[in-house]
């Protein structure tokens, strides 16, 4: 009888909901390589390098009945050097 009554109190704070609200966002660029793409110039094709970069957003939530945070990262957008497609 006594282990059962210990393993319910033991996942007691699992059954209580968490209070996630908004703490902080930032938004980084990071770099993500090159690639090469080919073009056609004055009926030459040519090769340039492109840059990629990723704009990421780091979300932090704070949830204040348990006093412990959380983040999340989302990908806003793509961005390449070189004008292509
Ligand atoms: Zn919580
Ligand atoms: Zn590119």
């Amino acid at each position: 009888m006594d282990t059962t009554v210990a393993e319910e109190y033991g996942q007691e704070s699992d059954t209580i909901e968490h209070n996630w609200e908004q703490y902080s966002s930032e938004t980084n660029v990071i770099e993500a390589g090159s690639h090469e793409f080919t073009y056609w110039k004055n009926f030459i094709q040519r090769t340039r390098t492109c840059n990629l970069s990723y704009e990421i957003k780091t979300v932090v939530y704070y949830c204040d009945i348990h006093d412990h945070t959380r983040s999340e990262t989302f990908i806003e957008e793509e961005h390449h050097s070189e004008d292509h497609s």
